[in-house]
């Protein structure tokens, strides 16, 4: 099956952590360090294992490689683009500060929401 470009993750973004606000790499999927199918944004900054992607929005990957599971990160996704219905992603916004921006993961898709 192919996926429709709504779908695939955009490789260009700068995400935060929800922990840290440290800025996150992009991970393709099935990487060594990715196992999952779907590409998605690590933080990896001390250990810390926060990971973003459109679908799941943020959550922490916990346990080995080979057996890690999704916990999902509570109160932290806090809204969907409604043209898409992916999980925003934070980003650093120069008027507000670092964590109070919120865009779509979705390539091309200009949807802002600003959080106070
Ligand atoms: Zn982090
Ligand atoms: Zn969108």
């Amino acid at each position: 099956m192919k996926l429709s470009s709504a779908d695939v993750l955009n490789s260009h973004l700068k995400p935060l952590c929800s922990r840290d606000n440290r800025g996150m790499k992009y991970e393709a999927g099935g990487s060594r360090s990715n196992t999952a199918h779907q590409a998605s944004y690590h933080c990896g900054f001390e250990g810390c294992s926060v990971r973003y992607d459109g679908t799941d929005g943020y959550y922490m990957l916990i346990g080995m490689p080979e057996h890690a599971n999704p916990v999902d990160e509570p109160g932290v996704n806090v809204a969907k683009c409604p043209r898409h219905g992916r999980w925003l992603y934070r980003r650093e916004n120069a008027e507000l500060g670092p964590g109070f921006g919120w865009c779509c993961s979705v390539e091309g898709c200009d949807y802002r929401y600003d959080a106070i």
